[in-house]
């Protein structure tokens, strides 16, 4: 697929982020050729002007030299964007603000894309840094409906493991959950061994757009169902916070994307929080 690069000259690198947790994004890309049907992120597309989103990148050319700031909290990379989308492999603007960032910054790194792993030597270089892997286990059909173009579910598991081992801090972000379709146990029995801990998130529809609901609807009509009923979803997650306990694994919470819950803090087996926090996120695709 054609992908049409923006050249920007940015002045500011690290913005103030509403997602709760983290103090601030880092996004040297905008935009992502990815094109997950589904990406919260694909509003930008209405301010941007460059077309259907998944068809354009904007790179923040100078991102490297800005990245030199020292900021306090929480850094996640990237928000509205995948840090190691396609054109990372040539252009390595991702690599570059690696190199140059203050390396006291706290940094997370979220993407779907075993690239990641070839930036290890600069990830040990930082005094807190996590790297966090979206799986989701979309296969066959899924896969070819939600995100062709993203790496396979393997390779993201593999991606994972490999920082694991390589002494790294990683975390395992399960998103997004469709009711019906996500096998959230065989994901976390697959990577519990490698990931320190567990993100979920289950599909936020409304962010979704209105091609992507309809897809749901007119493929998955009992999935689609769970996230459109309130009794059936109340179901849906309290199966779910069940399941995850019985996995006995260390996890943040599940962001619900529904108003009531939002985001539900889980118990962790050392014996955490739990309960129920109500943020309403912003429109990041994380
Ligand atoms: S969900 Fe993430 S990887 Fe997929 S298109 Fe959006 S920003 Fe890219």
């Amino acid at each position: 697929m054609n992908v049409r690069v923006i050249g920007k000259k940015a002045k500011g690198l690290y913005a103030r982020s509403r997602i709760p947790g983290v103090d601030w994004s880092v996004n040297h890309y905008v935009g992502c050729a990815f094109a997950c049907r589904y990406c919260y992120a694909k509003f930008i597309a209405r301010w941007k002007n460059y077309g259907e989103w998944g068809r354009w990148v904007e790179v923040k050319i100078n991102a490297p030299e800005l990245a030199r700031k020292h900021v306090e909290g929480k850094v996640v990379m990237s928000t509205v964007s995948d840090p190691y989308q396609p054109i990372e492999a040539q252009m390595k603007l991702t690599r570059r603000v690696l190199q140059y960032m203050d390396k006291r910054n706290e940094l997370s790194i979220l993407t779907r894309s075993p690239l990641v792993t070839r930036d290890v030597d600069l990830f040990k270089l930082f005094r807190s840094i996590e790297i966090g892997i979206t799986i989701n286990g979309f296969i066959g059909k899924e896969k070819e409906l939600f995100e062709p173009l993203t790496p396979v579910h393997r390779a993201r598991v593999s991606a994972l493991k490999e920082l694991h081992d390589e002494g790294l801090k990683t975390y395992a972000f399960v998103s997004p959950i469709i009711p019906g379709i996500s096998d959230v146990g065989a994901m976390v029995e697959e990577t519990k061994s490698f990931a320190d801990y567990y993100f979920f998130e289950v599909l936020n529809l409304r962010a979704s757009g209105k091609n992507f609901q309809r897809l749901l609807r007119d493929e998955y009509p009992e999935g689609y169902a769970v996230l459109t009923d309130e009794e059936k979803f109340r179901k849906f997650l309290r199966e779910l916070r069940e399941e995850i306990k019985r996995l006995g694994v260390k996890a943040e919470g599940i962001e619900t994307h529904q108003r009531g819950w939002e985001f539900v803090k889980l118990q962790s087996p050392e014996g955490g929080e739990q309960g129920t926090a109500v943020n309403e996120p912003e429109q990041e695709s994380r």
